[in-house]
């Protein structure tokens, strides 16, 4: 794969062939996926859809030493404004010298839709340059100017010249594809053509080169993986991974959230590229591989006790420490098995439905159903071929319900009203609605919270039957706050605006 010449990346709707609508079971979407009929599925009616934009920001936002130029109007990723108070948060856990969130907003009004904005983007390269002196001015580029046609890569070449930071162009014009996760490759796509090099090491430089450093960093090399994280993801989530991968002697580096321009340099250096999510960082991993012939594994998510130990088993099987992940599984089991002991009563029998990103979702339901749990419906962002892996650590739940939606809310209220489950475990935003259903909540993903290896299975059981313990105040949003949607729409199909197309 190598689409680096062109400016942005192909979307996934043709890439993957991802769809985004479909009403059905676990066995029909798989089953249409394979025959390529859930590609063609659409809508009728649409009540919401994401905004790209704003999903590139889940990875802009986390990279340090940066300044972001958002190139658009001063709405667009203003909803991601939360991220400033986490950003710094979660920079100064991996370095506590790290600067919080600097953000620029290039602000095209009216005048620019007509006149252009390449004037008001120069400007705003400039300013940031000058007070902030960053290593990388990353600029991601809203609907409008792409709409108006702004030239932003002539503008960063020229503006190249005079400026010491590396500009980073990120297209992502949402327009283009109902696909919100392609935002993820228009974001690796900016950072593949900006930012990934091989490094310039210093001992390269000297007259007489060390031999046995050299020796000692091609070793060292041999044993690193780097693990491709997400912005969902928390410090503890890395700590564990860490902590199981060590046990293998292997040595761990992640990226690309909280990282700086040089981590991409040097993440070169290693023998391995582990996914955590295909959803996130497939685009990534294939580049990589092509362009500097690094390996790489995307399979599952290690979140749940099956879907960790076959993730670690991939990892070892590469580095031919299959027995010692065996042993390492075995004993992490145990000591699971022991902990999880008492949350078991409370929790065997109860009910969930899932709202999320596909791969997620269907990998937290394996702590569900290990702890016990029936789950009674999915619901996915999109579907495509990175959920087919997670499947295979499910029992059962070929008859479960399986709705493929980017949000759609409508969809999720009318399901939830007839399916009752004793628990939602969804991703933000679509939490708020299911509070006024009066359910209680587990949010699929929390940036301060361990979900992930055998320590966040445990987590997740600990904080569940705390939850289902003190549901009250859903339960009292629910009498208060009237959801509003008409009878007649809970006595219709949930799926009635979904048409395959042809
Ligand atoms: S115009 Fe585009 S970038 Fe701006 S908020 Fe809307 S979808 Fe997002």
């Amino acid at each position: 794969m190598n689409y680096l010449s062109a400016k942005t990346p192909p979307v996934r709707e043709e890439r993957l062939g991802a769809g985004i609508a479909f009403g059905g079971t676990c066995r029909e979407v798989q089953c249409a996926r394979a025959g390529g009929c859930l590609n063609l599925a659409a809508r009728t009616f649409s009540q919401t859809q994401g905004c790209q934009f704003t999903l590139s920001q889940a990875i802009i936002n986390t990279l340090r030493n940066a300044v972001i130029i958002m190139h658009g109007p001063i709405g667009c990723g203003a909803s991601s404004i939360g991220a400033v108070g986490t950003s710094q948060t979660f920079k100064r856990l991996r370095d506590p010298n790290a600067e919080g969130l600097i953000w620029l907003n290039s602000n095209l009004d009216e005048a620019d839709v007509i006149g252009g904005g390449e004037g008001k983007l120069k400007e705003a390269i400039r300013f940031a340059e000058r007070m902030f002196r960053p290593e990388t001015i990353l600029i991601p580029v809203s609907c409008v100017p792409a709409l108006i046609g702004d030239d932003v890569d002539a503008v960063v070449a020229e503006m190249q010249e005079e400026t010491a930071a590396a500009l980073v162009p990120v297209h992502c014009s949402g327009f283009k594809t109902k696909v919100m996760a392609t935002a993820y490759d228009d974001v690796y796509h900016g950072i593949l053509r900006a930012l990934v090099k091989k490094p310039e090491r210093r001992a390269d430089r000297r007259v007489v080169p060390d031999e046995l450093e050299e020796v000692r960093r091609r070793y060292r090399d041999s044993r690193t993986v780097n693990v491709l994280n997400v912005s969902s993801m928390s410090r503890p989530d890395e700590t564990e991974l860490t902590r199981l991968l060590n046990a293998l002697d292997l040595q761990v580096r992640f990226l690309p959230c909280y990282s700086d321009a040089e981590d991409f340099q040097y993440a070169l250096e290693s023998a391995l590229n582990v996914s955590i999510c295909g959803t996130h960082d497939d685009y990534f991993l294939h580049h990589l591989q092509t362009l500097y012939d690094i390996p790489f594994l995307i399979d599952t998510i290690p979140i749940g006790r099956k879907n960790t130990a076959r993730w670690l088993r991939k990892i070892a099987a590469h580095f031919d420490l299959s027995q010692e992940a065996d042993r390492l599984i075995a004993s992490e089991e145990q000591a699971l098995d022991e902990a999880l002991a008492p949350f078991r009563p409370a929790l065997r029998g109860k009910t969930a439905f899932l709202g999320g990103g596909e791969v997620r979702i269907l990998a937290t339901a394996e702590i569900l159903q290990d702890l016990g749990m029936k789950i009674v419906g999915f619901k996915g962002h999109h579907y495509d071929e990175f959920a087919e892996p997670v499947f295979e650590s499910l029992d059962d739940v070929d008859d479960v319900l399986f709705n493929v939606a980017t949000q759609q809310p409508f969809e999720q209220i009318n399901l939830v009203k007839r399916l009752r489950p004793d628990l939602y475990v969804g991703h933000s935003g679509g939490g708020n609605i299911s509070a006024k259903q009066g359910l209680p909540l587990l949010p699929l993903f929390g940036p301060s919270y361990n979900y992930m290896g055998f320590s966040g299975v445990f987590e997740v059981a600990r904080r569940i039957r705390r939850i289902l313990a003190n549901a009250q105040f859903n339960k009292q949003l629910a009498r208060h706050c009237p959801l509003p949607y008409r009878d007649s729409w809970y006595a219709q199909d949930p799926f009635s605006y979904i048409k395959a197309e042809g």
